[in-house]
């Protein structure tokens, strides 16, 4: 009774509120449904080599094709998961899918795949990984795991151990969105990143910013110096590839070059944008 009374007063109050959180439940109810009933998918965005144009990896995406809401974006509902404790089984339903579909790739084509900070913070990952490299039959060296800078803004020993001893797997390990957080320089000593990605904020445009142009110069020259692979993302404009080619910058991601696609439908369009971006 003491419940109803105080939903009531809520409601009388706060119906905005009320509704927020009768909204959010319905959510985290769907989401669990969702998983059960598979509408979870992992589409592909392809990462090119900037001197080719050929395909070096797909980054994994997740999807959700909600009954009533249509297509979802990860946006809408991971940090749902997060809040309500559904990234791990989350985490591993893309980790198990994006490595069986990899393993079908050709050879030097990686996988990869976002991992959220919680889950770093199950100490269990990485025999997740393991698991999910075993199970598909993918070579280590085959896999990047994505991460940004809030997972190490937390300075939880326990992360940087896990990272370590995935790293030491051959499992490739990439700073995503480069250059938006506190202490990305800090962070680059700290961790054994093998990749670098620039944050599409500074990539976007470039052809009007030569300060973008700089930074990013010096972003690439910091990453080579280092040995890391760099990637630009959020390549939108053939002048901003242009500029990202004569910078030196590796590789390259974007709209421009694809947008991300279910697994089924890779490289039946295979190389299909070389001419369109001026390669061989
Ligand atoms: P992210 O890892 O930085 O991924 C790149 C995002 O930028 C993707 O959005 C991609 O579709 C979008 N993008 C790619 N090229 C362009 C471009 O040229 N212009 C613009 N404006 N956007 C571009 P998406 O798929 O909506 O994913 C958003 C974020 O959600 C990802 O950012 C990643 O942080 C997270 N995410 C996606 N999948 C997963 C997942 O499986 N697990 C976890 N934990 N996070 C995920
Ligand atoms: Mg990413
Ligand atoms: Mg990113
Ligand atoms: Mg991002």
């Amino acid at each position: 009774a003491a419940k109803a009374e105080r939903k009531g007063t809520i409601q009388r109050f706060r119906p905005d509120l009320d509704e927020a959180a009768r909204e959010k439940a319905k959510l985290e109810n769907d989401l669990r449904e969702g998983l059960r009933r598979g509408e979870l998918a992992v589409h592909y965005q392809p990462l090119i080599d900037l001197g080719t144009g050929e395909i070096t990896a797909y980054e994994a995406l997740l999807r959700w094709h909600h009954p009533e809401r249509g297509l979802m974006y990860p946006d809408s509902f991971i940090p749902l998961a997060e809040e309500v404790g559904l990234i791990d089984v989350l985490g591993q339903f893309v980790l198990q899918q994006a490595c069986r579909e990899a393993a079908h790739w050709p050879d030097p084509v990686r996988v990869a795949i976002n991992v959220s900070p919680l889950q770093f913070r199950n100490a269990n990952l990485i025999n997740i990984v393991v698991q999910a490299l075993a199970a598909a039959g993918l070579p280590p060296d085959r896999l990047e795991l994505e991460i940004t800078e809030a997972v190490l803004m937390e300075k939880n020993a326990e992360v940087a151990t896990q990272i370590r001893r995935i790293r030491a797997l051959g499992v490739g390990i990439s700073m995503d969105d480069f250059g938006t957080g506190y202490s990305s320089l800090s962070y680059l000593l700290s961790y054994p990143f093998t990749k670098i990605k620039i944050d599409r904020s500074f990539v976007m445009g470039l052809k009007d910013a030569p300060n973008s142009r700089v930074v990013v110069g010096a972003i690439v020259n910091l990453g080579r110096s280092l040995g890391l692979t760099v990637t630009a993302e959020g390549i939108e404009e053939a002048e901003d590839l242009d500029f990202l080619r004569q910078l030196g910058c590796e590789q390259g991601q974007g709209y421009l070059i694809g947008r991300a696609v279910p697994g089924e439908t890779l490289f039946s369009q295979d190389r299909a944008w070389l001419p369109r971006l001026g390669y061989g």
